[in-house]
């Protein structure tokens, strides 16, 4: 393994002097920026076998560098070898830091302007030129031909979203967005799920995300233009196209930036989003550069009718499966025996049953006693465990149904508890029933909110390092923008959005908790006496919440009642499906506190 990464750098390292290059950028990233990366876009992957999903490296001539956030910090020690790549923190110490210390005047680090963001290149630049080095854009990546057996793009043909699920047809969705482009002549829409979203397609090139690896010109006039591999257009979707937009082969965006330019259009772009090579062609065409956030990302998180509707149905069907996946646990996880990888796949099987799953929304994460204080544990067939007597079980899970998105942590005992765990477990679940019936005015962040879910962990001097909640997509990306809970946040929560609420604690070592509903905000009941519109969150995930790690005598009144008033609808709401020892065992888990 380490001889082949070895020559891997080696080869790479010869190719860079032959483009005249001192270094190479390499993120992990596609020309679309997601979450997922395909595998010809798993660069990073290939050069240095770091399987993380967020990581960079630096290789220069000379030396080399990889840089992973906390997450990885550990699990970057096993996958790469530090003889070649010396791993950094990619907050502490970020590229451009390195970037100062290691480059000097005259060195041309090199990167790929397709997989670096407008807004990164601009950082790194800035970086470069402080030293007297340069960031250099290059026209081939030197990686792609180093890789002999590179993969090719995945071709998966698209699949048009119905309107009955999608509740507004794209010509509709084009019509709004044009209304409030001002001044802008045309957007330039890079976002896979933005493109999926305002478009009513959805695509299968990566797993567990149905988003469009595509990119769309928007005129403030005319039809949209949008630029897409024809082999991924069904007659359906070309159909479906027709009277919105044109269809163009990726390679010939160039054309219709420098057409843009031609035409001293005023173009939107967010350069959070935008790849480096978009901003240059427009810049170069000397288009008029307007910046800011794709006009997509609130039309899409703040969910239609018919998107809130989807989402409950989907919710309803996924909390039977996971509610009977339950049952299955509490009864086959005391024999003994059962491993992390038995349970992920039951959980699936449940899922499947409803003939109704697309996929999951992602890697189920199954994690048992010590595992579960990894918050993106990956159960692997070495790293699988069986779930031992009297620990906690962690399952982190969700799924993609044609109507909804849904993503849904529980945390179980397999015996006894400790009274430590059923403390760490009551102070985790306070906080996410009193942020669920937070009430907060119009303008209120997920910043502001995000102590209610930590307070009582605060409180015992504990806290957990990971955001509280993230927003999540209409049968699209399990975690969507642009708002989200946590310390930093800075857009306002609004009608009609879904986000998750998952708090968590951790011991290092021993045990991990998490319990996870998806929420959405809704505009709240007016309060007695009260002079202004409030919002409030409805909660969406349905299934019992393991009563048997709750310190009751923790709760206070209305948390109690919360709790109570939540597993009676699951009760109901589940109940309904089932029947036999499963609505038994149902009853039991939902009974009054
Ligand atoms: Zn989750
Ligand atoms: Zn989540």
């Amino acid at each position: 393994m380490t001889d082949t990464h070895k020559t891997r750098v080696t080869r790479l390292r010869a190719e860079l002097k032959r483009q005249k290059l001192t270094g190479f950028f390499v993120p992990r990233a596609d020309e679309f920026q997601g979450e997922y990366v395909p595998e010809y876009a798993e660069r990073l992957r290939w050069l240095t076998n770091f399987r993380g999903s967020a990581g960079v490296a630096i290789v220069t001539l000379k030396k080399a560098a990889i840089f992973i956030d906390g997450r990885y910090v550990i699990q970057v020690r096993q996958q790469v070898d530090e003889k070649i790549f010396a791993p950094f923190h990619l907050m502490e110490e970020p590229p451009a830091k390195w970037i100062a210390r290691n480059l000097k005047k005259g060195d041309r680090l090199g990167f790929d302007p397709w997989l670096v963001t407008a807004e990164q290149a601009k950082r790194l630049s800035e970086a470069c030129a402080a030293v007297g080095a340069s960031f250099v854009p290059v026209d081939s990546n030197p990686i792609d031909a180093v890789w002999t057996d590179q993969p090719q793009p995945p071709m998966v043909e698209l699949a048009v979203q119905p309107t009955q699920f999608a509740g507004r047809t794209a010509a509709e969705k084009l019509k709004d967005l044009r209304k409030g482009l001002g001044n802008v002549d045309a957007v330039v829409l890079t976002q896979p799920d933005s493109v999926a979203w305002l478009f009513n397609l959805r695509g299968f090139d990566v797993p567990h995300t149905p988003v469009v690896a595509a990119y769309a010109i928007l005129p403030a006039k005319g039809k949209a233009q949008l630029f897409i591999a024809a082999e991924k257009l069904t007659a359906e979707v070309r159909q479906h196209l027709r009277s919105i937009a044109t269809t163009h082969a990726p390679k010939d965006i160039g054309t219709a930036l420098r057409a843009l330019g031609k035409a001293k259009a005023r173009v939107l772009i967010d350069p959070a989003w935008t790849s480096e090579r978009i901003r240059a062609l427009l810049a170069k065409a000397k288009a008029t550069l307007v910046t800011g956030p794709d006009p997509v990302l609130l039309p899409k998180a703040r969910k239609n009718r018919t998107e809130q509707e989807g989402a409950r149905n989907a919710q309803t069907r996924d909390g039977v499966a996971v509610s009977r996946f339950l049952c299955w646990l509490e009864r086959e996880a005391p024999k003994g025996g059962l491993t992390e990888l038995d349970a992920a796949e039951n959980l699936k099987a449940f899922r499947e049953v409803t003939g109704e799953l697309k996929d999951l929304s992602f890697e189920t994460i199954p994690a048992s006693g010590p595992h579960a204080a990894i918050p993106h544990y990956h159960a692997t067939e070495e790293s699988n465990r069986k779930l031992g007597r009297n620990e906690i079980f962690l399952v982190d899970s969700g799924a993609q149904y044609i109507d909804g998105t849904t993503d849904i942590t529980r945390t179980v005992i397999v015996g006894t508890p400790t009274a430590e765990m059923k403390d760490r477990f009551t102070r985790v679940l306070k906080g996410m029933i009193d942020l669920t019936m937070a009430r907060f005015p119009k303008g209120t962040t997920g910043s502001q909110l995000d102590i209610l879910a930590r307070q009582h962990l605060w409180s015992a001097g504990l806290d957990f390092d990971h955001g509280t909640g993230h927003g999540v997509g209409a049968y699209l990306s399990v975690h969507e923008g642009p708002a989200r809970i946590s310390k930093s946040d800075r857009t306002p929560l609004e009608p009609g959005m879904i986000l998750s609420n998952e708090p968590g604690f951790y011991k290092q070592g021993d045990y991990g908790i998490r319990i996870e509903n998806l929420v959405m905000v809704h505009e709240a009941k007016t309060v007695t006496g009260g002079d202004r519109p409030m919002l409030g969150f409805d909660t969406l995930t349905l299934a019992p919440i393991d009563r048997r790690l709750i310190d009751v005598a923790l709760l206070s009144d209305a948390e109690r009642k919360w709790l109570d008033a939540y597993h009676a609808r699951v009760l109901k709401e589940v109940g309904d499906h089932l029947a036999g020892d499963e609505l038994a065992w149902l009853k039991k888990a939902c009974a009054p506190l």
